[in-house]
């Protein structure tokens, strides 16, 4: 009996693991050169972050960022990712 509950618990916990990786998943959308993900947990009314598009794509990660102005004249806006130093213009 204890094996099936814990077997039970074991799917469910599966599941719902799977499922945040879909839902994440859903969450995010290519705009302006990068990813954006929408954000409702957090912020509790929607609003976009930008990530790193290199650590989606190759690690499914999520790397949130915060756009900044570069450039000589500052009117580039970007972000250098910090889990992987890359940059990229965002717009
Ligand atoms: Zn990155």
């Amino acid at each position: 009996m204890l094996d099936l509950k814990e077997q039970n618990i074991k799917l469910r916990e599966e599941a719902r693991s799977l499922q945040e990786k879909l839902s994440l998943q859903s969450k995010i959308a290519f705009e302006k050169g990068v990813y954006w993900i929408e954000e409702d947990e957090m912020t509790k009314d929607k609003t976009k972050t930008p990530i790193c598009p290199r650590c989606w794509d190759m690690d499914k990660t999520v790397v949130r960022q915060r756009i900044d102005m570069y450039g000589i004249y500052g009117n580039v806006n970007g972000f250098e990712c910090k889990n992987c130093g890359k940059f990229f213009e965002v717009g």
